[in-house]
């Protein structure tokens, strides 16, 4: 609704007073989308399919820009959208990373619980061994959720930790193993070297694993969302996006962003601090959410 209010319906009124299309109504266009938290290169990306709409003649006056818009949203959310890798008969390895304090511990209790809901037996690795808070966190959510942990002591290896959980997860015929990994992105190249080091850890123990690296990023942080999403993305293969906090913030728009710049589809949508605010992300959904 917010996210609704502050972009589609201040493009709608930008765009409603123009017959016809000329470059006075881009140029109001591009301002209010730049307002909304969409950022500059997404911005220039649907100026662009606005341009090419009226080559097209589907866009002849004002009135016709915001179903367009959808269409290209739509489309754009949809792209290279390959489904989550469901697996049977092994642990489902993945990787949740993030920078601190944007909901990564959080997220992982929520999956859990969703796992688990849908059938799944699930398993928590404390791989965030650089704060003691972390692990305890993560417990206190294991706990809520009655699902089992595996955590070293504070400043332990977190590959060792890795090691210890896909062999129990192993062990135990773990359907889905959730990771929690160290959110330290001003030290990059520890944090890569760490990760890689837990990633092969993994990999030794499960084949193919990790399956799956979700980035949690924080949505009411807007455009600093997409920058740390780049920097991950240089640190770390990642294979999709969790978007918290989207309760209550009018910065929806950075999901456009963050698919568009990131090139990873968006998994998951966090809309509260509470074991049931996880949604899968559904691109239609949210465009029937803003457009409608
Ligand atoms: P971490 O440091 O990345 O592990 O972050 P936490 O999981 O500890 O979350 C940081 C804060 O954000 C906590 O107060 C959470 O309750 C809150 N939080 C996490 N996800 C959401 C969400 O989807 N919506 C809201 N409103 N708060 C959230």
């Amino acid at each position: 609704e917010k996210t609704k209010s502050s972009l589609i319906q201040n493009i709608e009124t930008v765009v409603r007073g123009y017959a016809q299309i000329d470059d006075e109504m881009y140029e109001d266009l591009e301002a209010v989308m730049l307002t909304g938290d969409i950022g500059v290169e997404t911005t220039e990306y649907l100026l662009d399919k606005i341009h090419e709409g009226v080559k097209k003649k589907e866009i002849k006056e004002g009135n016709d820009v915001v179903p367009y818009l959808e269409k290209c949203i739509v489309a754009l959310l949809q792209e290279n959208n390959t489904p989550m890798a469901e697996r049977t008969g092994t642990t489902e390895v993945i990787f949740i990373v993030g920078v601190n304090g944007v909901g990564k511990t959080t997220t992982i209790g929520k999956l859990a619980k969703y796992y688990k809901e849908h059938g799944k037996s699930v398993m928590m690795a404390a791989g965030d061994t650089f704060r003691a808070a972390a692990a305890e966190q993560l417990t206190i959510w294991a706990e809520r959720t009655g699902v089992p942990i595996v955590k070293h002591q504070e400043g332990a290896d977190a590959a060792a930790v890795v090691y210890d959980a896909t062999a129990s997860a192993n062990a135990h015929h773990i359907d889905v193993l959730l990771v929690d990994t160290a959110g330290r992105l001003q030290t990059k190249s520890n944090l890569m070297e760490e990760l890689r080091k837990m990633a092969r850890i993994a990999g030794k123990n499960i084949a193919g694993a990790p399956h799956e690296t979700l980035l949690v990023l924080d949505a009411t942080t807007g455009q600093n969302a997409v920058s740390q999403a780049k920097l991950f993305g240089e640190v770390v293969p990642l294979t999709g996006a969790v978007l918290t906090k989207l309760d209550g913030t009018a910065k929806g728009g950075v999901i456009i962003s963050v698919k568009r710049e990131l090139g990873v589809p968006v998994r998951w949508v966090g809309v509260g601090e509470g074991a049931d605010d996880l949604r899968p992300f559904d691109a239609a959904q949210f465009a029937d959410a803003l457009f409608d």
